[in-house]
């Protein structure tokens, strides 16, 4: 602020410069004001010594305010003592000087030692004529000064005492922002994704709830407040975090002082809380008189409130609602640290399960297991609940749903928000359903939390394999970095279903007769080996039958080649129809079928044996324009009785065939009763 006067005023150095004449001045005009006093002026030339005293305030008044160091108060405050000791002549009310202790005692306030001190020494001096001149009540005069003298340096030095608490109290609050501030440099240092980022977070943890306590502590110094508190906002309810009280003397009763804070977001300041009248929002064991309430923003956020108390009326003023407010800052800072860790701890989490997730991938070729590891991991990382519908042919089936499914299990997604995600071939997120007026599933569907919704489309190769998604009943359940990583999440994942997938389709080309869908003759061989050895583990029989179509050669020669694998198709899909879950059907080889039945003696596999070949025989197969049946032989072998190796008791089987076709056709012949 460059004023004139100011420009003027006295510098350090500078003695004969114009600030040293302006200086001077004031002197001098407050000495000639006070002289004239001790030659009884004001009484003689009222009209004259009370405007000239007028001015000298004026001008030690603007000189004092202007003055950068707030320097010259005792010659602006002398002058206006000058000014009362020549009123009190003029009027005569010597008794009027007892107004100089209120006036004194108030400057104490806001000057220190060094202007009180010398200002209550220069007061009798107003009294110099009584002393010298007129010498009239000259004890009175004396013990009058000395009683003033006493009580400045009193109150000046309780009040020096108070500020230099307050000036401690500011430099703790300097000490703990500064410790605060190297512990947010250091975890800047550490490498994200370490362990010690989030031993770290716990850590902060605990500091934050320290440092808050240590603020209260200070703050409650700083106002000469009896207790101090915070308390957390939590949705719309608000919880004591932290106290300077011991736990338990503090009960939060909400509404009052405390809610009317939070909702007009401005700070609230008592000095006569009428118990009757007026709510604080918490009680405590002693009657609270003062009270300063202060909301902790964060921007424009209430996140808590901070509060002094006092059972002392008018404890406080606009200074100590000021270094509440200053307090209430720092808090806020904690507090945003904290939740800074919390995020930086969850994205940590979320970035180690979803490494997990990938390296576990790595490892799955099966297509259920890797949608049971996306939807695993997806909930652990984000706390939601993942859906997954798998996309096959040219329907949608679903694999994974929070909640019931209703009706008929065709999935028509028409008109919903997973139908926007796979349209626009991009995730789609709905941070609040409520305000959003689209359906996530279709009617059938029933998910047990949907305030917010992700829908991600899986392609792989420009194909859609599935969509993956996740409800929630929190609003705005993912942040934009949270979205990256699901998308990330699902990339990998379409990679690995269409792995699996693939995986899949190799299998069954490497397990299965491309005509017939059966099991081809190396499966078949497999799984011989492994129901004997089951027989054997549980002594139960175990059936082998061989069939043969007979005359299949005409069949070929007849009506051609295509009409031979129509048959033979015919014949399998047959024995699939007719057989149990657990036995089992294969190609042998060219027209011929082995099936395993396990479980099953002699007896019991001659009934099989006998209802294939019947249902054979009644199939029609149609061949062009023309219809054709087939019969067939089967030969029975049956273990443990009839043989107990594999190869035997195929043989023994081939062997029964062998007696079947030579018998005439058209049945079925046990090893045993052919002997
Ligand atoms: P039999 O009653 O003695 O069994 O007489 P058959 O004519 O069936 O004699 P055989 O079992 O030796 O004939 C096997 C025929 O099956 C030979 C071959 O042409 C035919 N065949 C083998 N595999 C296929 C195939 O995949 N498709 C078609 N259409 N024919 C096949
Ligand atoms: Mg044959
Ligand atoms: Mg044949």
């Amino acid at each position: 602020m460059g004023s004139p006067l100011q420009k003027i005023l006295p510098g350090r150095g500078d003695k004969k410069g114009k600030g040293y004449w302006v200086k001077l001045a004031a002197v001098a005009l407050v000495s000639a004001s006070w002289g004239s006093l001790l030659f009884d002026i004001p009484l003689r030339f009222p009209r004259i010594w009370f405007p000239f005293t007028a001015v000298v305030i004026v001008y030690c008044g603007v000189l004092h305010q202007l003055s950068k160091r707030r320097e010259h108060a005792i010659e602006f405050l002398y002058s206006i003592i000058v000014m009362s000791a020549g009123a009190i002549s003029y009027f005569g009310l010597p008794w009027l000087q007892l107004a100089y202790f209120p006036f004194i005692i108030a400057l104490t306030h806001s000057y220190g030692l060094k202007v009180i001190i010398p200002l209550s020494v220069l007061v009798p001096f107003t009294e110099l004529r009584a002393f010298v001149v007129t010498r009239e009540n000259i004890a009175w005069q004396a013990a009058f000064s000395l009683f003033l003298i006493v009580t400045a340096a009193v109150a000046s030095f309780m009040f020096t005492r108070l500020r230099s608490e307050r000036e401690r109290a500011a430099a703790e609050l300097e000490r703990i922002r500064t410790s605060a501030f190297d512990r947010t440099q250091d975890t800047e240092m550490e490498s994200f994704g370490s362990d010690e980022i989030i031993t770290h977070y716990f850590a902060s943890r605990i500091k934050a709830d320290e440092e808050i306590r240590e603020l209260l502590a200070a703050v409650s110094h700083a106002v000469v407040a009896e207790s101090a508190h915070f308390f957390e906002l939590n949705g719309d309810a608000y919880r004591l975090r932290s106290s300077t009280d011991e736990k338990g003397k503090v009960t939060v009763t909400g509404k009052g002082m405390l809610a009317a804070c939070l909702r007009e977001r401005k700070p609230f300041l008592s000095g006569e809380v009428n118990e009757r009248s007026e709510v604080v929002g918490y009680l405590k064991d002693i009657r609270i008189t003062s009270i300063i309430v202060m909301p902790v923003m964060e921007g424009s956020t209430p996140v808590g409130l901070l509060t002094v108390d006092s059972s002392r009326f008018h404890a406080f003023h606009e200074p100590e609602e000021k270094t509440v407010q200053m307090f209430s800052v720092q808090v806020a800072k904690i507090l945003e640290r904290e939740r800074i860790y919390t995020f930086v701890k969850h994205d940590i989490t979320a970035h180690r399960i979803i490494k997990e997730f990938s390296s576990g991938l790595a490892a799955s070729i099966q297509y259920d297991v890797v949608v049971q590891k996306l939807c695993d991991s997806a909930k652990q990382a984000f706390s939601a609940e993942p859906y997954f519908f798998e996309h096959a042919g040219q329907g949608f089936q679903v694999k994974h749903f929070p909640g019931g499914i209703t009706g008929d299990q065709k999935i028509d997604f028409g008109g919903t928000i997973i139908e926007l995600a796979i349209g626009n071939r991009h995730k789609e997120y709905v941070s609040d359903v409520r305000q959003y007026g689209m359906r996530i599933f279709p009617q059938q569907f029933r998910p047990s939390v949907s305030r917010s919704v992700i829908a991600v489309p899986l392609f792989y190769e420009g194909g859609l394999v599935g969509v993956f998604g996740m409800v929630s009943d929190r609003r705005e359940f993912l942040d934009s970095r949270q979205i990256s990583l699901v998308e990330l999440m699902c990339n990998q994942a379409a990679i690995s279903i269409a792995n699996a997938r693939m995986h899949a389709e190799i299998e069954r080309m490497a397990t299965t007769d491309g005509l017939t869908g059966l099991l081809n003759h190396r499966i078949f061989q497999e799984k011989m080996t492994d129901e004997l050895k089951r027989s054997e583990r549980y002594s139960t029989p175990v059936s082998l039958l061989l069939t043969d179509i007979d005359h299949f050669k005409r069949v070929n020669d007849t009506y051609g080649h295509p009409v031979g694998d129509i048959v033979l198709r015919g014949v399998a899909g047959i024995l699939k129809r007719e057989i149990r879950d657990i036995d089992i059907a294969a190609r042998y080889g060219g027209e011929e079928f082995a099936v395993i039945l396990p479980e099953t003696d002699g007896a019991g596999a001659k009934i099989i044996a006998e209802r294939l070949r019947n249902a054979i025989k009644a199939e029609i197969f149609a061949a062009d324009a023309k219809t054709l049946t087939v019969t067939t032989s089967i030969g029975i072998a049956t273990a443990p009785s009839d043989a107990k190796a594999k190869e035997e008791l195929i043989e023994r089987a081939d062997q029964a065939l062998y007696h079947a076709k030579h018998n005439g056709r058209d049945q079925s012949v046990s090893w045993s009763a052919g002997r």
